[in-house]
């Protein structure tokens, strides 16, 4: 039955990324639309009594509440795990919702967890303050130090979290070495794959168990709407993660999913296109001369660019510089563009830059800033859709501006 195609992972796990990014896990109903319908819906209605009771005792097939599943958010989750090769797939309300889900699913107080020390801000408060708080210990390593991460496994480690490239010094850890590492310790690998999207990087593939994105990032990829995405194996979302999602709700709303969904279909050729204009900005920049670094994975200086080719297939959209003149210097560069807007978000149609010091990282104590490298003179910038061009002369300008000369 045509309409169902999409649903027989027999079939759609034969197609190419593009065509899973289209039509994967669609299911049409008797109207026969051709774009995925949105229900908008919290409950379902049965036909009697009997059926309902069916229902809950799993011997009927059907939904019974949209905390526990939605057919429309189901869509969304079933090309997810499609594309990114995993058993299952489960959406949340944010990116967020699925690292805090993800990460409390798995341990019990006496546990204990490792974890690289270069995370995005709220993804250091979930492993360094709410772990804590539930009893649950933690050791953070140099994600580039493997004798670190050898050392830091002990009998009571149960998961790693890791996030690769780190934001926002794009720092890279070998999933396929933490990996290995873990299972030898029976520890289950989270990995955030956020800045990579599924495109560039497919870390179940490389011995991860768990992977968690921001679907807010470039899976909307245009600003509009929150969401999150579990993908696993099918026992480890029945044994750990499904019972704590079905009772807390941490849920995607099913307008949202119908958004992520409909940014699925154009997310190869956005990510590809984001890849080639951030390769484009980050020479310009590095040939303008005046930073005291140009990081771009996708670039032969960058420190970990061996290890980059090894697990990513392009560079990424994201890249960062520094300027030498601290924060002055880097606000005065970011007041005087023109076209890249001055915002902390990333993998967006807009190109967008921030300052993370004072942003995204301004809650993290300052000692942990300069370990992690994120200084006053560093700026993130997540390269958008628009004419290379055009961002190349604007940032050629603020350059100018900002005395930020080679
Ligand atoms: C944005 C982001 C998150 C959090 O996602 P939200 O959708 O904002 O909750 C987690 N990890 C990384 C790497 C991110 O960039």
């Amino acid at each position: 039955m045509k309409k169902d195609t999409g649903q027989n992972r027999e079939i759609t796990s034969g197609w190419r990324l593009q065509t899973q990014l289209v039509r994967g896990g669609t299911w049409r109903s008797e109207i026969g639309e051709t774009s995925e319908a949105m229900f908008m819906t919290s409950g379902y209605a049965y036909d009697c009594a009997e059926d309902a009771a069916a229902r809950f005792a799993g011997d009927q097939q059907g939904y019974t509440y949209s905390r526990l599943r939605n057919p429309t958010a189901a869509m969304f989750e079933d090309r997810m795990a499609l594309i990114e090769g995993a058993e299952v797939a489960r959406a949340t309300a944010t990116g967020m919702a699925a690292v805090t889900a993800a990460m409390l699913s798995l341990v019990s107080a006496g546990d204990h967890v490792v974890a690289s020390r270069a995370l995005f801000g709220s993804c250091r408060y979930v492993i360094e303050s709410l772990m804590p708080k539930f009893g649950v210990d933690f050791t953070l390593v140099d994600g580039a130090d493997h004798a670190a991460w050898k050392a830091a496994f002990r009998p009571d480690t149960v998961a790693v979290f890791l996030e690769t490239p780190a934001n926002p010094t794009l720092d890279v850890v070998d999933i396929e070495f933490v990996s290995t590492l873990a299972r030898e310790n029976n520890a289950v690998v989270v990995v955030d794959n956020v800045f990579a999207t599924p495109v560039l990087q497919k870390p179940l593939a490389m011995g991860a168990d768990v992977v968690v994105y921001s679907a807010t990032k470039h899976i909307d990829g245009q600003g509009r709407c929150l969401g999150g995405c579990i993908l696993t194996s099918q026992a480890l979302l029945d044994e750990k993660i499904l019972p704590f999602l079905r009772n807390t709700g941490p849920n995607i709303s099913p307008f949202n999913a119908w958004v992520m969904l409909k940014g699925l279909e154009t997310l190869d050729l956005r990510v590809n296109r984001m890849c080639d204009n951030a390769a484009r900005v980050a020479d310009a920049l590095a040939d303008m001369g005046g930073f005291d670094f140009v990081k771009y994975p996708g670039r032969e200086d960058f420190a970990q660019h061996d290890l980059v080719k090894k697990q990513m297939s392009r560079g990424g959209s994201i890249l960062a510089v520094h300027v030498p003149g601290g924060r002055e210097q880097a606000f005065k560069f970011l007041n005087a563009l023109e076209i890249i807007d001055i915002s902390n978000n990333i993998g967006d149609a807009k190109s967008l830059m921030t300052h993370p010091a004072s942003t995204t990282h301004a809650s993290v104590a300052e000692a942990v800033r300069l370990e992690l490298g994120i200084t006053e003179g560093l700026l993130r910038l997540s390269v958008g859709l628009e004419h290379p061009d055009d961002l190349i002369e604007d940032l050629q300008k603020a350059a100018h501006m900002a005395a930020i000369t080679g």
